[in-house]
């Protein structure tokens, strides 16, 4: 039997998504044909994304049913461009348009065109995908697949945050409201980059203990205390930056005030409730910098990648390998909150 003809029989084993609160299923698809490559997904990882859509259903997908997961590495099966088959890689988890003027600028999240994968075309959580090779970078060998799955989205929205929003610099002060994956990851970003402190503030006791180990110089349990006066303490006056990784009016308004006069605020997390801040008299007069903070550029990918690569960015230890056949307890487990490790990864 040559290739080719096995492939136009094989099947596509994929969790299939009908609706929210309906439990996902495994089905066997047709091969998707077309263009492109065709990647045997080895590793997708678990997002907020898929738990917005299935558990929440406070994001809506392009079509039912629909396999969920953006966050993909594997190998090609069937080569495109400059990709052969054999290759490790990892998928960038959108395509853009690639044309217009924030494709053209190394800001292809805010292109208007985009469609993500498991969002408003087919994802990851199935045995095959096929999808654009401009779409495809490669993993390093030393690079297990799982953490290549992490890198797509979850490091490099926080790598985005971090280096190319918030241009944290040697020296500064920097706290972290939400310690979940991004905000470990970025920790644990930060902590390459030589801060005078890393401040974690999260209200789960296991998620100051993972802040801690992946960097944090102090944890504040913002249960106990509030937290804007404890960072204002801890650094004697205020951070210099904060990152807000949750997305809930209460830790948006949290970080605004645990800044220094001329600090600056990163908001990544993405929630509905509208926001109250602070007087302006305090917002203007100490000349506070507030952003919002979107996923990836293909470049944030490409510099995540390779620190992994060179072994500046580990993630032993903050992810768990489950199978894709248990992806509802895993939703379940995920949607639950107190969890060991910071992000789960399906293997279909
Ligand atoms: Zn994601
Ligand atoms: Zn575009």
């Amino acid at each position: 039997m040559n290739i080719i003809h096995f492939m136009s029989m094989a099947q596509n084993r994929a969790a299939r998504f009908h609706g929210v609160g309906k439990p996902m299923t495994l089905e066997d698809l047709p091969m998707a044909g077309g263009e492109g490559a065709l990647v045997r997904v080895e590793a997708a990882g678990l997002c907020g994304t898929d738990l917005h859509i299935a558990v929440e259903g406070t994001m809506t997908t392009a079509f039912l049913p629909i396999t969920l997961g953006h966050e993909i590495a594997g190998v090609v099966e069937e080569g495109a461009g400059e990709f052969r088959p054999g290759d490790r890689v990892c998928v960038y988890p959108h395509v853009p348009c690639f044309s217009c003027e924030y494709c053209r600028s190394d800001r292809e999240a805010l292109c208007r065109a985009s469609r993500i994968f498991g969002v408003q075309r087919d994802g990851g959580f199935a045995r095959y995908i096929r999808l654009p090779d401009s779409c495809l970078f490669r993993l390093p060998d030393v690079v297990p697949f799982e953490v290549g799955a992490a890198l797509t989205d979850a490091v490099s929205t926080a790598y985005h945050a971090v280096r190319r929003r918030a241009e944290v610099r040697a020296g500064e002060s920097v706290a972290v409201f939400g310690c979940g994956a991004l905000g470990t990851f970025a920790i644990k970003i930060l902590a390459r980059l030589a801060p005078s402190a890393i401040l974690g503030v999260d209200v789960q006791p296991s998620a100051l203990e993972r802040a801690k180990r992946a960097g944090a110089t102090a944890a504040v349990n913002a249960r106990d205390t509030e937290a804007a006066k404890e960072v204002r303490r801890l650094t004697g006056g205020g951070a210099d930056v904060a990152f807000e990784f949750i997305g809930s009016a209460k830790t948006v308004k949290e970080a605004v005030r645990s800044v220094r006069p001329g600090g600056r605020v990163v908001v990544v997390g993405i929630g509905s409730e509208p926001v109250e801040l602070t007087s302006l008299r305090v917002f203007v007069g100490n000349e506070v910098t507030l952003m919002g903070s979107m996923g990836l550029s293909r470049q944030d990918l490409r510099d995540v990648i390779e620190w992994a690569g060179e072994g500046r960015l580990s993630l032993e230890g903050d992810i768990e390998v489950r199978p894709l056949a248990e992806i509802n307890e895993v939703l379940r487990e995920a949607a639950g909150g107190e969890r060991k490790a910071a992000k789960f990864v399906l293997k279909p």
